[in-house]
């Protein structure tokens, strides 16, 4: 659910705009001082704040640019009645998003805010694209692609051969017990034969075998696997 932060001294526009957002589906937290504000935002993670800038305790600019200060990366919205182009560029420079001036249509600030969560959720998404490089493969997080450096050659893992695999770079070049590598894909509870493991093995061999990696899952009988370079065992 979409959380939003509401910091507004004026009762009937901090009503207007709880009942607003609420009605689109959001959670909807209100405060109506700058200090309450700022403790909430800090304790709180929320997808995005509309602040006010005139505040009893604490001004909307003092507020962004604390949070910022403290790492909280939250979109902020402001809101101000002032038109003057330095307060506009005062909320920019503390680290607001964007800036609206009052009065304004709720349209214009619901489009506004959509604007904000869609980005924010772009840049989530970014950081969850992340990769695990080896110096002969690339494994990406989170659409479990699996490829060599060169990038020609490429083929999706599925979640266990992904949660595998990624036990096996963690851990590269180090022999990993089958009950270790049971435990790490299908948890403790589970009666799990150990050739099943064996199989997602195989599958993973195969895969990377495909994408023509110098990396190889070697086989210590009676112990486990390890990754291992095919040439030497140099990490
Ligand atoms: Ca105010």
């Amino acid at each position: 659910m979409v959380r939003i932060l509401i910091i507004e001294d004026e009762i009937r526009l901090a009503d207007v705009l709880y009942d607003w957002f609420q009605s689109k589906g959001m959670q909807v937290t209100v405060f109506h001082d700058g200090i309450s504000g700022y403790e909430s935002a800090l304790k709180t993670s929320y997808d995005a704040i509309i602040s006010d800038v005139m505040l009893p305790g604490m001004d909307g600019f003092s507020i962004v640019k604390k949070l910022r200060s403290r790492k909280i990366q939250t979109p902020v919205i402001m809101l101000t009645a002032r038109v003057e182009l330095q307060d506009k560029l005062q909320g920019f420079e503390a680290g607001a998003e964007d800036y609206l001036t009052k009065p304004f249509e709720i349209e214009e600030l619901d489009a506004r805010v959509k604007v904000l969560l869609r980005q924010n959720r772009k840049e989530t998404e970014t950081e969850l694209e992340e990769h695990i490089d080896r110096p002969d493969f690339i494994l990406e997080k989170n659409s479990r692609v699996l490829k060599n450096t060169a990038g020609n050659k490429t083929i999706k893992l599925s979640a266990k051969e992904y949660t595998l695999l990624s036990y096996f770079v963690e851990n590269f070049g180090q022999i990993l017990s089958k009950e270790q590598i049971t435990v790490r894909i299908w948890g403790y509870d589970t009666d799990v034969e150990y050739n099943n493991e064996e199989v997602y093995i195989s599958f993973l061999r195969k895969k990377l075998n495909f994408i023509e990696t110098d990396s190889m899952i070697e086989t210590i009988r009676g112990v486990g696997y390890r990754l291992r370079g095919k040439e030497n065992e140099a990490i």
